[in-house]
Formats: C-alpha cells, sequence, structure tokens
C-alpha cells in the first residue's frame, strides 16, 4: 500500500524533482573537481595528536572547502562544535566593542539569541559591548531601501547579517540571487563591513554559495549538508582571508590560529562525507517535495509549496495543536531507522525559548542531513521536517507517519 503509493507519487512529481537532480549534477562535478584539483589522496585521511602541527589532511580538506566556496581560506574542524558554534567563533572574532552587528532577515535563529544577546546571557556580545540591531525580514523580502539609509547613517554597522535558511520563523529563504542583491548594496555604501551568512541547510541546495557572490564569511554545522550524514560532528566557516584570520584567533589563540586542532580519528568521514553531501541533499529535497505533496493532498497546509522552488532543506508542515506536533514527531520517530523505540517528548532544550520536541532516530546525534522532524511547542504549531539520507527510505517513513496521524485524528 505504502510502496504503491510512494511509486505513484514519484512518478507524478517527476517534473519537480528534475530541476533538483540537474543541481546535484552540476554540484557532483563542482566537488569532483575541487577533490581532483587539490589531489586528495588516501594518506590525506589520517589523523594527528596532540597539537595537531602540520596535519595535511586537515590542510587538504580546508584547501577543498576554500576551492569550492570559492573562498580565499576555510577552517574546517571537528573541534568547531555545531552550527551556532561556528557562527559564534565568526561574530566573536570580527565583531569589537562599539560596533554594531545588524540582521538584515529579522531575528536570527534561536540558539544564537543568547550568543548575541537578545536573550540576556553571560558571556553574549552584548556582555562584550558590542550592539545589536534588526531589520525585519519581509513577505516581499529584504526591504534595500531601509538597508541602504541604515548602513549611510550608521558607520558602527561592521558585520551584516543573513540567515539563508527561515529556521523556525514564518519567512522564506534567501536565494542566492537575493544575497548578491544585498552585496552589491552594502559595498556600495560602505565598502568596510563584513557580510556575513549564516550557511546552515542551504549548501549545494543551489549551484553557487553566498561567497561565490562576494559574502566575506559563511558558516555551519557538519551535521547538516556538507557532512552528508557521514560526518561525526564538526562545523565549518569559508570566507576571505581578512576575515579568517580575526576568526581563527579567536577558535584558538591570538597568534596561533588554525595552525593546531588535531583529529585523532581521522578525516575520511569529512572527505567522504562532502563527496557524497551533494546528493544527499538532492535527496532530502525530494523527499521535501514529495512531503510537501502528500501532506497538501491530506488537507494540511504547508510551506514552501510542492512547486515552489527550493533554497533550503526545510519543509515545514502547519498541525493543529500541540498534540499534533508530539504525535507527528512520535510517528516520524517510531518508524526511523534507529531508536525507533524511543517516544519523543517536547523539553526544554538549551537555547531555545520554547520546549522543543525533536524526532532524530538517525545515525548521528542531532545529525539532520537524516530525515528529522522538530518542532517548538507554540503556536502556530509549525513543524520542521529536515534530511532523509535517501528519497525511497525517508519516503517509506514519511508515509507510514502520515496515515498513523490520519488514524488517530478520525
Ligand atoms: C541548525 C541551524 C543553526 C545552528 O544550529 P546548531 O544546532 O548549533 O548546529 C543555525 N542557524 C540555522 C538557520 C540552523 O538551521
Amino acid at each position: 500500500m505504502h510502496l504503491s503509493k510512494i511509486k505513484e507519487i514519484t512518478e507524478r512529481l517527476s517534473p519537480l524533482f528534475s530541476p533538483i537532480e540537474a543541481t546535484v549534477l552540476i554540484n557532483a562535478e563542482r566537488v569532483l573537481n575541487a577533490f581532483t584539483k587539490l589531489g586528495v589522496r588516501e594518506s590525506d585521511f589520517h589523523g594527528t595528536s596532540g597539537y595537531g602541527y602540520d596535519d595535511a589532511g586537515r590542510a587538504k580538506l580546508e584547501a577543498v572547502y576554500a576551492h569550492l566556496f570559492g573562498a580565499e581560506q576555510a577552517l574546517v574542524r571537528s573541534s568547531i562544535l555545531t552550527g551556532t558554534h561556528a557562527i559564534t567563533l565568526v561574530l566573536f572574532g570580527l565583531l569589537r566593542p562599539g560596533d554594531t552587528l545588524l540582521s538584515i532577515t529579522g531575528a536570527p535563529y534561536d540558539t544564537l539569541h543568547g550568543v548575541i544577546g537578545i536573550r540576556p546571557q553571560t558571556g553574549s556580545l552584548q556582555d562584550w559591548g558590542v550592539k545589536y540591531e534588526q531589520m525585519e525580514f519581509l513577505a516581499t523580502g529584504i526591504d534595500f531601501a531601509d538597508l541602504g539609509a541604515k548602513l549611510a547613517k550608521d558607520p558602527s554597522v561592521r558585520v551584516v547579517y543573513l540567515q539563508r535558511s527561515r529556521g523556525y520563523a514564518e519567512r522564506s529563504p534567501l536565494s542566492v540571487a537575493e544575497i548578491k542583491q544585498v552585496v552589491d548594496l552594502v559595498r556600495s555604501i560602505t565598502p568596510q563591513c563584513y557580510i556575513v551568512v549564516d550557511n546552515c541547510y542551504g549548501e549545494f541546495v543551489e549551484t553557487m554559495e553566498p561567497t561565490h557572490v562576494g559574502v566575506d564569511v559563511c558558516a555551519g554545522s557538519l551535521l547538516k549538508n556538507l557532512g552528508g550524514g557521514l560526518a561525526p560532528t564538526g562545523g565549518y566557516i569559508v570566507g576571505t582571508s581578512l576575515a579568517l584570520k580575526a576568526i581563527e584567533a579567536r577558535y584558538s589563540a591570538p597568534g596561533i590560529g588554525g595552525e593546531i586542532g588535531p583529529n585523532p580519528e581521522g578525516h575520511r568521514l569529512y572527505f567522504q562525507g562532502l563527496f557524497l553531501a551533494p546528493k544527499m541533499v538532492g535527496e532530502a529535497l525530494k523527499t521535501s517535495v514529495a512531503t510537501a505533496y502528500l501532506f497538501a493532498e491530506a488537507g494540511f497546509s504547508v510551506f514552501p509549496s510542492p512547486e515552489a522552488p527550493r533554497h533550503d532543506l526545510i519543509q515545514t508542515i502547519r498541525l493543529q495543536d500541540p498534540e499534533q506536533v508530539i504525535l507527528f514527531c512520535q510517528q516520524i520517530q517510531a518508524f526511523s531507522p534507529v531508536d525507533s523505540n524511543v517516544r519523543p517528548e517536547p523539553w526544554a532544550m538549551p537555547g531555545y525559548d520554547a520546549q522543543v520536541i525533536m524526532a532524530a532516530g538517525g545515525f548521528i546525534q542531532g545529525g539532520s542531513l537524516e530525515l528529522s522532524a522538530d518542532a517548538p511547542l507554540r503556536p502556530p504549531y509549525d513543524v520542521f521536517l529536515q534530511g532523509g539520507l535517501y528519497y525511497e527510505s525517508a519516503m517509506v517513513t514519511i508515509t507510514r507517519a502520515l496515515d498513523a496521524m490520519l488514524m488517530a485524528t478520525k
């Protein structure tokens, strides 16, 4: 029953899958070009201990990342623990007391509220005397006139900050084309300020990254797109040498920078995950499109719609109440490959304002290129679904979860 349904919608959705497959093809070639141009070798997979000086594999991995992003330099480390940690290093590296951080895509992702000091927190940027301002992200996108006016009258703006994906917010993700418009405007007014992009969930969704259109720095998590479902942990930062020098001083210590940082387990899974990532991202995107289609057909409102062009992995489904949110996440978990016997419950997860429930029956703790669903327990009761290492398996989970939900609400 499930399988014939999956076969049927897969055929029906093939016109929507073909642009995704075209992107996978281009990104597969980009990755292969980077690996061959830089000469990735089996010996690059070996790890190092202690200080990690002269770690050739680490240097090669970072060179591959820089090349793929059209960036001058990269910092790709297992010791960058999460996306939040990567972005924190960027902000603390680039901002000084008296500077202003200007977010132009509304409130940043929840876990950054404590980092910035939007939610008071010891050690936040605000604690260090960094000011924060925010422009709301309109339904029509970025308010360019307002941005131009702000930059022209406030010379303290040191970092213009954009979040590519929608996170937990009710907004559209940014396309790389829109990011280019921001770069052009910001450069024409204040050439000296840094443009920083939270790139989480955006990598390989298009055939270019924000750094290809002139952004100074992009950062994100290896538990998402670029880890390819294999990287066991880690984060990355790519950008200009000028910016990376300041960020690396914060990563380890001033004067030492990125020269240290061992990876005792070795680098193979980081290379192999990156190699697979374009395909895994394509599978996740197809899963999102098909999920949107199935839930819309069942009468739920979904965002984006199945037909909409994709700029990140996230599929939102609007449910009716907290009970339905909990049921949905529990059903996804129940049909996942790992920990299917676990019943997720809402909890006060560190870094989030509302209680959050998460279904994460994957191989890597918190790995969200694997099929995962999460939701803050607050109106409008949207659940955020992302990942699915490969389409067929993810769709088995999703069709079963949908059926169980429809049965329960009958
Ligand atoms: C996941 C995510 C982050 C960082 O989250 P971590 O759990 O710290 O890796 C930041 N911004 C966005 C938009 C995200 O999706």
